[in-house]
């Protein structure tokens, strides 16, 4: 076990603020190295934990850790996910502030593990009586099923999460759990259709086919063989090693029934499932120009399960309907667009049938019982930043995301500090910072920002293109300084960006998008002859998510990346009003193995989570800080006037500890419950004289 207080040499520092060369990059990375390499996966910067994926079980999740973390002080401990959780929760019961515990880090990085872990100390850790071990038993719960319906395997993460999740967990002043409330960003809704080589469909298609009994697979009309469905066998890789499809049905089932789910609603859900499956074998051929369906039997399949006319299906696939001055036109599709129209449809299907789920876990999770003061513990489990090869809506959606949640960072840590000093009362020295909110504004401004630029080329009719979205683009935010593009870049970065692309610099580095398929992403359009089919149809899910009453408005549906903004900006007001906690997630390599420690690419992540300018603000004023009563009884050997006992007050005591040890006066502050040393080399020193001394 690590020494409790201050470590360094051969694990390094646990505590970033102790590191000598603050500054330099190299060192942060040795440093996260060393320890790795020890298996000590977290390392502290001041309050923010930076956790390594260890990618291998290393037993520090067990029973004896959760006792030990409980209740204990913050750095008294070696880093640690519980020193965390356990810290929020006790600041949220003791002192009724709402909290929040935000994980972020790209694919891969372990983020989803790392708010499992919390909801299990929680859960642990929590007050435990008969009737809050109900509410303790979904909210763990609902975890496997949304993993089934919203994860996949990708080529960085056999189990990616697909969608942002950010989960309220509410508690009552015993700081027994009462409910939760989950709120669902951005499903990944395309993989629905298309999986790229090496990855999968979401989880819950296999799970169904290779775990379903015979008789359900019957009624579903479903064959056991992913392979024979287009929509699963598009990656080659319908089996993974270490995915059990079929056991993780079985917990995927008795969690749906834990949640309170009708033996008919999980029917109707897996109907969804199943009739997605027979929409993608609904193939196409072409006569003069028109699609043809060539496989009835799977048409037959999906207005069975869903219960909805073949006929209308037949023609929603095949035509569609366009009003002109009242009129209703009807023409034929072409194959592209009936293929097109087809996924569209599964597409909207799947991602309503999640907002379903979503809700129905909700109603189940709600505290019903509303007397009594309640304090809120919220988890934020959200996609990283991402540079692929080709960015596409998804990324700058993602990116964006990331933008918005580095300015609540810079704008709350900053804050925290600036508070904690004023709280002491020592006198703030204000740090020179990036402030990335010129980015957001670039893209989320009213009027001349990308995405309001977006909508108005979405929304002109006749011929909008997605080049023409660009041209605005260079028209409007050319001359940003963090916009980029070809025709107006120069000679030498020219050659870096092709004419369908721009490039946006990014606090966390620069990433050029192609702006094929923006426009059409954005504007998400789905026939209204499909639609209209879906609200005919008797299946409780698609029945509910397809109202008439959408068919009947006239108002165009908000956009995808405006609805996204909105969400945002939600999120935003919700973490602002409560106390932030870090949990900064990084992959030690990419290629899923344990034990093999990639410099650079941990460099990179480094960077993209801005720890570099995370740490220059902890370290800004002074590295370390602690109450009078902790340091005092840790050094109190060190000076006879204290030793064994100091009669006075812990800060009168930490005053002569200090003048005994000679400290200059710049080397410290003396504030009303804590002593703040401005350089680690003085503590280093401190702390040898007192390991020399025991
Ligand atoms: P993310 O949500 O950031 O994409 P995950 O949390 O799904 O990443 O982690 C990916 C995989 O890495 C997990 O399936 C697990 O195998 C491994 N992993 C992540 N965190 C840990 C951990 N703390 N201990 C052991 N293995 C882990
Ligand atoms: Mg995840």
């Amino acid at each position: 076990m690590e020494n409790a207080l201050h470590t360094r040499d051969r694990v390094g520092v646990q505590d970033y603020v102790l590191l000598e060369d603050f500054r330099n990059e190299k060192a942060f990375v040795e440093n996260l190295r060393k320890r790795f390499k020890e298996n000590h996966i977290y390392t502290y910067i001041g309050s923010v934990l930076v956790s390594v994926n260890p990618y291998r079980d290393l037993g520090i999740y067990r029973k004896e850790f959760i006792e030990q973390y409980r209740n204990v002080n913050f750095f008294e401990l070696p880093p640690h996910i519980f020193a965390i959780a356990d810290t929020a929760y006790r600041l949220m019961h003791e002192e009724c502030r709402d909290q929040c515990i935000l994980i972020s880090g790209e694919s891969g990085a372990g983020k989803t593990e790392a708010s499992k872990k919390i909801l299990h100390y929680l859960a642990a850790a929590s007050y435990h009586a008969k009737q809050v071990e109900h509410v303790k038993e979904k909210l763990l719960n609902s975890n496997p099923v949304l993993e089934a319906f919203g994860n996949a395997k990708t080529n960085r993460n056999d189990n990616s999460s697909r969608f942002g999740k950010y989960m309220d967990i509410e508690f009552n002043f015993l700081g027994a759990p009462l409910g939760g409330h989950i709120l669902n960003y951005l499903l990944e809704k395309s993989r629905v259709a298309h999986q790229n080589n090496g990855e999968r469909n979401f989880h819950i298609f296999y799970q169904l086919v290779m775990g379903a009994d015979d008789s359900t697979l019957q009624r579903l009309l479903l064959r056991r063989d992913p392979e024979f469905y287009y929509y699963l066998n598009q990656g080659n890789s319908t089996r993974v090693n270490g995915i059990d499809d079929a056991a993780q049905f079985q917990i995927v089932k008795s969690a749906l029934s834990v949640i309170d789910f009708t033996e008919e609603e999980i029917n109707a859900l897996f109907a969804v499932v199943a009739s997605v499956l027979h929409l993608g074998n609904v193939g196409f051929t072409e006569d003069d120009g028109r699609a043809v369906i060539a496989q009835e039997k799977s048409v037959y399949s999906v207005c069975k399960l869903l219960g909805c006319p073949e006929d209308m299906l037949n023609d929603a696939l095949t035509h569609r309907t366009i009003e002109v001055c009242g009129d209703s036109v009807v023409s034929p599709l072409n194959r592209d667009q009936a293929i097109r129209a087809r996924d569209a449809i599964a597409k909207a299907v799947y991602e309503r049938q999640f907002k379903w789920l979503v809700q129905k876990l909700n109603a189940s999770l709600e505290n019903k019982d509303d007397a009594g003061k309640k304090t809120l513990m919220g988890l934020l489990d959200i996609y990283g930043f991402e540079i692929f090869k080709n960015n596409s809506f998804e990324q700058f959606c993602i990116n964006y995301c990331n933008e918005k949640l580095q300015q609540l960072f810079i704008e709350l840590t900053l804050k925290s500090e600036q508070e904690e000093y004023r709280k002491e009362g020592i006198e703030w020295e204000p740090v020179e910072y990036f402030n990335n909110k010129i980015i957001c504004d670039l893209i989320e401004e009213q009027h001349k920002g990308i995405i309001s630029i977006l909508d108005e080329e979405c929304l002109r009719p006749g011929d909008a293109t997605d080049m023409t979205f660009l041209d605005k683009l260079e028209t409007v935010v050319g001359s940003h300084q963090h916009f980029l593009s070809h025709k107006i870049a120069d000679k030498r970065t020219k050659k870096t960006l092709c004419r369908n692309e721009f490039r946006l610099r990014h606090y966390a580095g620069d990433v050029t998008y192609r702006v094929e398929g923006f426009l059409e992403k954005n504007n998400d359009l789905l026939y209204r002859d499909l639609k209209k089919t879906m609200t005919k149809t008797s299946n409780l899910i698609t029945r509910t998510s397809f109202p008439e009453s959408e068919l009947l408005s006239k108002k165009r549906p908000d956009t995808a990346a405006t609805q996204f903004k909105r969400s945002l900006s939600q999120l935003m007001l919700i973490l602002m009003s409560k106390e932030p906690w870090y949990v900064r997630c990084i992959k030690p390599n990419d290629r899923k193995q344990s034990a093999v420690f990639d410099d650079m690419i941990v460099l990179h992540q480094v960077k993209y989570l801005g720890l570099m300018e995370n740490l220059r603000v902890r370290r800004a004023g002074f590295a370390y800080r602690r109450p009078y009563e902790v340091f005092l009884k840790r050094y109190k050997c060190l000076c006879p006037k204290t030793w064994p006992s100091y009669q006075g007050s812990a800060k009168e005591g930490v005053q002569v500890l200090v003048n005994h040890l000679g400290y200059i006066p710049d080397a410290y502050r003396m504030g009303k419950t804590k002593l703040f040393i401005r350089l680690p080399q003085t503590l280093f020193e401190i702390e040898d004289s007192f390991q020399n001394k025991k």
